[in-house]
């Protein structure tokens, strides 16, 4: 059985502490061990930070900008194979996996671009002083992970803070660990500083000891809503900076004069996608009464024909949930749902699925009818394939529901009506918005992320400049210009 890795200081290490299982979703078997890094362990890996951070803050940003290319061939090079690995301990349907390895092969792209982005600025104070803002470094920056975008958010935070000089201690999510130790395979081969970069692995331990390290400067997280609060309060208490990408519950709205065919060419990818468990994921749709029973025969017609199996079978379209606590809880909402008064148009518990998968975290394509806005269902994040349809008499009551949401980080509109798409755009309290789109989530040069309970800490979003953003202090320095002594 493989045992994952520390890599700390240019070392990998071996676990000392406890062994967490790792699970393939698919099958339900155990393929790897996770350590907990220890508490010393991770005082290891800030402290091997803080000390590559003095010299790495210098290294010229051509020479950083010549790692952040190695890295971007690498990831091109073993492309295949970390698709792989994100199908087996995620279950991320391959396909999908693929994808996600190539947006964080293009967020990396996008950070060779930083020196675009880390310029400063100067200001003429007067004829004899200048004012200068200038972006440097903030110093070691831990990560952490969440368990369904181990790529993505890999791309987010690694190539720019490395690009912009800080030095990194990564915890990957201890759900799909597998992806980071290639990353920190890759960064090791190519000769990357020792310290530059450190891997360890765990949950809540760990992060409370980052969160209590003087020695971190900022923290950048990405998970749910409830952790997201832990680490947000945290870095409060010791000032650090803080991005924290949080939970989601995202509305799709189908309008009467709605292009129905463009509806049902998006609609599998937006519900059903990685299983649902996207932040980008659509987990309500409000159709307008009089489209209603036509958007409901097309919903149930893509839904029931989901080809659900094995994450690495090329031939099935959805793989599995992350665990069988998942699965529980996907359980426990459809019945919540229920026992509200709503309907299962389509009943995803329990699939029938091939031998070699009987005992994986399964759950099929779930839609459940005759929903209100002040459902639980409606309004709680799920988080798996399961679907609520709500009748509205107008689109405008999936503004309410966006609007009323605890969470802001997107939504979407079908429709043909420029002025209501206007009114969608312009009236929804969210972060990420849709016209005709399944699933807006931001390409790589666009800042990602959302509103309310969805983007706490400091308010930083991810890519491009708002991680310029983070990812630096700006300095500003007045300089006064003396002529040669007149005496
Ligand atoms: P999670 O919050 O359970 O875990 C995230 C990280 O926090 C992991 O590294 C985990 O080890 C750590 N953690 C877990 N419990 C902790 C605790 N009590 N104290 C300290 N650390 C703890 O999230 P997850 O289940 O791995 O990921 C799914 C969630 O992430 C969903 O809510 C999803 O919406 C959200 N997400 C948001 C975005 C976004 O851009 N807003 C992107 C991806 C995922």
């Amino acid at each position: 059985m493989q045992i994952l890795k520390d890599y700390i200081n240019g070392q990998w290490v071996t676990g000392t502490g406890e062994l967490l299982d790792v699970f393939n979703p698919s099958t339900g078997e155990v393929i790897a061990k996770v350590p907990v890094t220890t508490t010393e362990r991770v005082e290891e890996a800030i402290q091997a930070a803080a000390e590559a951070f003095k010299t790495w803050k210098d290294v010229p940003l051509q020479q950083r900008m010549g790692y952040l290319f190695k890295l971007r061939d690498a990831l091109l090079n073993r492309r295949e194979e970390l698709a792989q690995l994100i199908s087996t301990d995620q279950a991320k349907h391959i396909a999908d996996a693929r994808a996600e390895v190539d947006r964080g092969i293009q967020l990396t792209e996008t950070a060779c671009g930083l020196p675009l982005m880390l310029r400063g600025d100067k200001i003429a104070v007067n004829a004899h002083i200048d004012g200068e803002i200038v972006r440097e470094p903030i110093g070691v920056v831990g990560a952490l992970s969440p368990f369904n975008f181990p790529s993505l958010v890999f791309g987010w935070f690694v190539p720019f803070a490395l690009g912009c000089g800080n030095t990194l201690v990564y915890k990957a999510s201890e759900q799909s660990p597998m992806f980071m130790q290639i990353i920190a395979e890759i960064l090791d081969e190519m000769g990357l500083p020792k310290g530059v970069f450190n891997l360890v692995n765990g949950d809540r331990p760990v992060v409370e000891h980052m969160l209590n390290s003087k020695d971190i400067q900022a923290m950048a997280f990405v998970g749910s809503t409830k952790v997201g609060q832990i680490v947000a309060e945290g870095c409060a208490k010791t000032n650090k900076k803080a991005m924290v990408l949080a939970g989601a519950k995202n509305t799709m709205i189908v309008t009467k004069d709605a292009n129905l065919q463009g509806f049902a060419e998006n609609f599998k990818n937006a519900c059903f996608g990685a299983a649902g468990q996207r932040c980008m994921a659509a987990a309500n749709v409000l159709v307008e009464e009089a489209v209603y029973e036509q958007v409901k025969e097309i919903m149930l017609d893509v839904a029931k024909h989901v080809a659900v199996g094995d994450a690495c079978d090329e031939s099935v379209y959805m793989g599995p949930v992350i665990s069988r606590q998942s699965v529980e809880r996907i359980h426990k909402y459809i019945d919540i749902g229920l026992e509200e008064g709503c309907t299962l148009l389509l009943d995803g518990r329990n699939p029938q699925l091939p031998e070699k998968n009987k005992n994986g975290f399964f759950v099929a394509p779930t839609i459940l009818e005759g929903v209100t806005k002040d459902m639980r269902v409606a309004k709680e994040e799920i988080f798996g394939p399961v679907v609520t349809l709500i009748k509205a008499q107008s689109y405008k009551e999936g503004i309410d529901l966006i609007n009323q949401s605890e969470y802001g980080n997107g939504g979407c509109i079908f429709t043909e009506t420029a002025i209501i798409a206007q009114d969608f755009l312009r009236h929804t309290n969210s972060g990420m918005l849709g016209v005709n789109v399944g699933v807006p989530a931001a390409m790589p040069y666009l800042p990602f992320g959302g509103t309310k309970g969805s983007l706490l800490g400091g308010q930083y979003k991810a890519q491009i400049s708002d991680c310029v953003e983070f990812f630096t202090k700006r300095k500003v320095a007045t300089i006064r210009y003396y002529g040669p002594n007149q005496a």
